[in-house]
């Protein structure tokens, strides 16, 4: 989500004049668009503070900025540590950035943007001047469901959806400007609902846009997972057949000293009728290792349903206490057993994915590319099931999905050859 905000600030500030560098050293401002989800990413912004530092006292006249949740969550305590900082925008703010360049400019200490404003920023944000082939389109934010470990709802807010109206307008002026895939995103995505129906409905209607070839979206939440979404899986071609479903432990004792909502059966159950409705799936996931209170006993039950539900692809994490949160006050794991836990999961979860990339060799896939590969001559892109695949041929294929034959399933990543010319042989 915040690659998306970084892309709507740039549209915001494009009508100022400014344009992107690729080094902080040629710019005139830099904006840090920060996540405070776990500690080391929190940490990170001030040791890169630090590191633009010199940058400044070199060009007093230069803006410094740092939105996203960070901001957010600590934006005093940021200008205290970091006083050379201009602006500090929580990520309900953005759109008033070019009021805030303005004051910046007048005023003597820094500007603090951290309140929720009453108007929604999705409606005065221009439209987006470029977008990617794989083109990302917020339409929900926000949450309410309050997990022991998690700072989201502090930061980003209640849960809100961005009605259907603006979310189709905004996905055909993707699909105008070039964007083949559109990848839906939200805290809870599919807890995201309009007037007339949830995320499954949204999913249809975006279907019909001619040339959207694509459409996923993340992140989602089991209890969120209704029967119409799971039946548009079955009946919406363009759905890709891949879904990143978070299930954080296999443990029921810590699903709910975690305040989840669901036990790992209910996980189960549902993967199963999703598989149901579309053969073809397969599913990410999100673990965490050492949740406050988490026994070897639940650690184990976590590793039993990774191995029961076999994930094509996952992120898991070592449990991170977050200030403010429930869990933080609880008496915490030690850190070498979090890290044992976390290798022991980081383990399977690799050979799982492996296993599944090396059952795609051979296969013919359909493959959206979206750039060059890293080497001369290539092309790369995504497979339905998100892996990156790389393969020698012509940039023409950019921006198309083109069936191809997958030759090597690599741990991360697959090798793809064209498919024989058939046809053209034939008539030759
Ligand atoms: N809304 C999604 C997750 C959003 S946060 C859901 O409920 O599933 C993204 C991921 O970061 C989470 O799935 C979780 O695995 C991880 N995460 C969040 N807070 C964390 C913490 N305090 N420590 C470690 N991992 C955390
Ligand atoms: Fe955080 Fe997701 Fe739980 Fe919300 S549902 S509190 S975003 S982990």
């Amino acid at each position: 989500m915040n690659v998306y905000d970084s892309a709507r600030m740039q549209d915001v500030l494009a009508p100022l004049g400014y344009a992107p560098t690729e080094r902080a050293e040629d710019a005139d401002m830099v904006i840090l668009n920060t996540c405070h989800i776990r500690e080391n990413a929190s940490e990170k912004v001030f040791s890169e503070l630090g590191r633009l530092r010199p940058l400044k006292q070199a060009r007093p006249g230069m803006i410094f900025a740092v939105a996203g949740c960070v901001a957010q969550a600590e934006g005093p305590e940021i200008v205290a540590r970091a006083p050379f900082v201009d602006i500090v925008m929580g990520p309900q703010t953005y759109h008033r950035l070019p009021e805030m360049v303005a004051r910046a400019a007048r005023a003597a200490g820094a500007v603090i943007e951290t309140e929720f404003p009453a108007e929604s920023k999705f409606d005065h944000l221009p439209d987006s001047a470029a977008p990617a082939i794989s083109a990302f389109l917020t339409i929900q934010e926000g949450c309410d469901k309050f997990c022991s470990f998690c700072v989201v709802p502090y930061t980003r807010g209640a849960e809100a959806s961005r009605p259907m109206a603006a979310v189709l307008a905004e996905a055909r002026q993707l699909v105008a400007g070039g964007a083949r895939e559109i990848v839906l995103l939200g805290q809870n995505v599919n807890a995201w609902h309009g007037d007339a129906g949830g995320l499954g409905r949204l999913v249809r209607e975006l279907a019909e846009i001619p040339d959207l070839l694509r459409i996923r979206y993340t992140t989602s939440h089991p209890r969120d997972m209704d029967d119409d979404l799971i039946a548009a899986h079955r009946d919406v071609p363009a759905l890709v057949p891949f879904l990143h479903l978070p299930v954080q432990s296999g443990s029921d004792r810590v699903l709910a000293a975690m305040n989840r909502g669901h036990t790992a059966d209910h996980y189960r159950r549902l993967v199963d009728r999703l598989r149901a409705a579309r053969r073809d799936l397969a599913l990410s996931t999100d673990i965490i290792a050492g949740h406050p209170g988490e026994t070897e006993a639940d650690h184990q039950a976590t590793l039993a349903l990774i191995r029961d539900i076999g994930f094509a692809q996952a992120f898991s994490f070592k449990y991170s206490p977050r200030p403010g949160t429930p869990a933080a006050a609880a008496r915490q794991i030690a850190e070498v057993e979090k890290d044992r836990r976390l290798a022991e999961i980081q383990g399977l979860l690799r050979d799982q994915q492996h296993v599944f990339n090396r059952a795609c060799a051979g296969k013919m896939v359909k493959v959206l590319f979206t750039g060059p590969g890293r080497h001369p001559g290539q092309v790369a892109g995504r497979s339905p099931w998100l892996q990156p695949v790389h393969m020698t041929g012509p940039a023409s294929l950019i921006g198309t999905e083109t069936t191809v034959r997958i030759a090597e399933g690599h741990p991360n990543s697959l090798a793809a050859e064209p498919l024989p010319q058939t046809e053209e042989l034939a008539c030759a």
